[in-house]
Formats: C-alpha cells, sequence, structure tokens
C-alpha cells in the first residue's frame, strides 16, 4: 500500500509498505479521511519523534477485516477511530485523569512502523485495546464528519472542565478550527463568547457558529492585542470580568492578559501550550487571593464519545463548516504545510482518500 512515512525532521516521503496484518482481535481500515493536526506537525516539523513512522490520528474509514474473534464489527462498516484509549481501571482512571494514563499513552492505531496513528496511508490496524474507541458514522454524515471526532473530543473535555452558568462570559482566544468548536460548544451551552482572532474571516464564522461579540487583534503588536482584547472584554463583562477564557493559541502574553482579564475565581484554560520548557512568569496572587484558577485539558476523553457523536453528526456542531481543504495522500506534506501556515481561507486540512 501507499503511505508517508516521517523519515525525520521535515522529511515525509510517499513510500510503499506492506498492508497491516491483523490480529484476531483487530480490525483492518481501509483510510478514507484523516485530519492534519496541530500536535502531529510539531513532532514532523521539529523531528521530535524517532523516525521512521506514519502519522495522522483523526482517522475515518471503512473496516475491510475484521479478526476471527471480533464480534462487535463487520467489514463494510464506516468509522471513525480513536487512537488512544484508556484502561479504566488504574489510579489515573479512577481519577478521571484519562490523558495520565499509561495504556491511553499508547497509540493503538497503526500502519506500520512505531504506531502513531497511520492516518496517512491506506490501510490501519486497530490493535485489540483501541476496539472500543471505534465509532459507527451514519449514513447521513460524511468520513470528513467521522475524522472530526477526536479533535471535537477534545475540545468538549476541556468546556467541561470549565465551572460555568448558563449566561456566562467566556472569552476563546483564537479562531482557528480548535477555537471555533469551543466558541460554537460554548455558545450551544449558553454562553455569551467574546471571540478573538487575527483573521476578519475567522471572525465571520465565529459570529455564524454563536459568538455574541468578536475582536480583531493585530498581529505581531502584543500591546495593541491586550489593550484591544481588554477594552472588547471589558465592554462585554462590565465591571465584573470574564467568567472565563480559553487560550487556543499558544501565546503566553495572551494567557497573562487572560489572567488579568477573568474575574475573582473565574479560569483561565490553556488549550495550545504543548512546549515543555517554555517558563513564564504569573502573578500567584491572582490565583491565591483572587481565586483564578490556570488550568489546562489534553486529549479525549473516553465518556464523552457518545455526547461528541450525537453533537456532530446531529450538525448542532457543523464540522464540514471547518474542513476548508482536502489534499489527497500523495500530497500530505503540502496539507501539512498549509495547516502549519493557514491561509485566509483555510482552516481544518484533510488528508482524503475517498
Ligand atoms: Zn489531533
Ligand atoms: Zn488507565
Amino acid at each position: 500500500m501507499r503511505a508517508v512515512v516521517y523519515r525525520g525532521a521535515n522529511d515525509l516521503r510517499l513510500e510503499t509498505v506492506p498492508v497491516p496484518r491483523i490480529g484476531p482481535h483487530e480490525l483492518l481500515v481501509k483510510v478514507a479521511a484523516c485530519g492534519v493536526c496541530p500536535t502531529d506537525i510539531k513532532k514532523i516539523q521539529h523531528g521530535t519523534a524517532a523516525p521512521p513512522r506514519i502519522f495522522g490520528h483523526e482517522t475515518a474509514g471503512v473496516i475491510v477485516r475484521t479478526g476471527s474473534r471480533v464480534r462487535k464489527f463487520k467489514a463494510g462498516e464506516r468509522v471513525a477511530l480513536h487512537h488512544h484509549v484508556p484502561c479504566q481501571e488504574c489510579h489515573a482512571c479512577r481519577h478521571h485523569a484519562f490523558a495520565q494514563c499509561e495504556q491511553y499513552k499508547r497509540t493503538g492505531i497503526t500502519a506500520g512502523f512505531e504506531p502513531a496513528g497511520g492516518g496517512y496511508a491506506e490501510f490501519v490496524r486497530v490493535m485489540p485495546f483501541a476496539l472500543p474507541g471505534v465509532v459507527r458514522i451514519p449514513t447521513r454524515n460524511s468520513f470528513l464528519e467521522g475524522a472530526m471526532l477526536e479533535p471535537v473530543n477534545t475540545v468538549l473535555k476541556a468546556v467541561k472542565r470549565l465551572a460555568l452558568l448558563r449566561g456566562d462570559t467566556v472569552l476563546v482566544a483564537g479562531q482557528g478550527p480548535i477555537g471555533l468548536m469551543f466558541t460554537r460548544l460554548l455558545a450551544l451551552r449558553g454562553m455569551n463568547v467574546l471571540a478573538t482572532d487575527r483573521m476578519p474571516s475567522r471572525l465571520k464564522l465565529a459570529r455564524e457558529f454563536g459568538a455574541t461579540e468578536t475582536i480583531q487583534v493585530r498581529s505581531p503588536a502584543r500591546q495593541s492585542k491586550a489593550a484591544s482584547a481588554q477594552s472588547a472584554a471589558r465592554k462585554a463583562a462590565g465591571v465584573r470580568g470574564l467568567d472565563a477564557a480559553v487560550v487556543a493559541v499558544p501565546s503566553d502574553e495572551v494567557v497573562r492578559d487572560a489572567l488579568g482579564l477573568v474575574r475573582g475565581g473565574g479560569q483561565v484554560l490553556i488549550f495550545a501550550h504543548t512546549r515543555r520548557g517554555a517558563e513564564t512568569a504569573v502573578d500567584l496572587a491572582g490565583i491565591c487571593v483572587d481565586e483564578k484558577d490556570l488550568i489546562g485539558s489534553y486529549s479525549s476523553d473516553f465518556l464523552l464519545q457518545a455526547e461528541v457523536a450525537s453533537l456532530v453528526f446531529s450538525r448542532r456542531l457543523d464540522v464540514r463548516r471547518l474542513v476548508t481543504h482536502e489534499f489527497p495522500l500523495d500530497q500530505t506534506a503540502a496539507a501539512i504545510a498549509l495547516a502549519a501556515k493557514p491561509s485566509t481561507d483555510s482552516l481544518k486540512v484533510m488528508v482524503s482518500q475517498g
């Protein structure tokens, strides 16, 4: 089969590799769509994962073969996959911290080499422990919609970490695909969403997704970003301040701004700060005296799968509007380049083999 193999930093090659062989408790899935995810982009561009690997973990496709002991699935079913599935038994899982579970950290889907998702290949093997993460796609929905379940799950999980009441005011900084999902999910829950971004096209979509107010921030002039976001936030939240802020951009400056903008007892959730060792100064009295929470959220929550599927497949969160570009498998490198440096009209980028 054809696969896009990561051979080192910024080195992706279209190669011919064996179709994965499956065991009695496994599935073979023919990939139809795979989303390009920022976490993979970072690994590919910075070479932080040891090669060779086949990346791509937001995968949907058709089951073409089932292991002899598999009863729950059959060939021909259209499915969305989750590459991380928790054991639901360990100490971390009992604390509902699935992303810290040792089984969860293993990757249960592969197209060969060290398992890394495999969605940038024609076929993937679903390992036994990843089977509970397989979700059927209804006939009316597309593979692209199926491929969005995993990223939507990560956003819903984060939203549930916020202690909000209906009518609260929440800043969502950054209206990329992830920020837009936050905007939509928060609006569906009755929040006043203040959405910021650099691109007017993204702010337009944010309004259509339910943002109460949008503000364009200038970059790289950070001061004006801080000042304009602050004045807009004041306007939106009055003297009380924001109830919460979601920082969906990897900017320390925005985190500090957000901590200043939330009210006492409010929350700042960081979602895009995945680079280790990047330290920043924070006024800790804001956390201690003002009781502001600085929290993070990473990866998906297995228990939310059904709720996520319902949101996406009912189109209350219409992810079709987020998918702006589809590339064929042999142009995966171009897909990743576009997702890494978005254009004014690009949001979610897919590698599509349908
Ligand atoms: Zn992802
Ligand atoms: Zn566990």
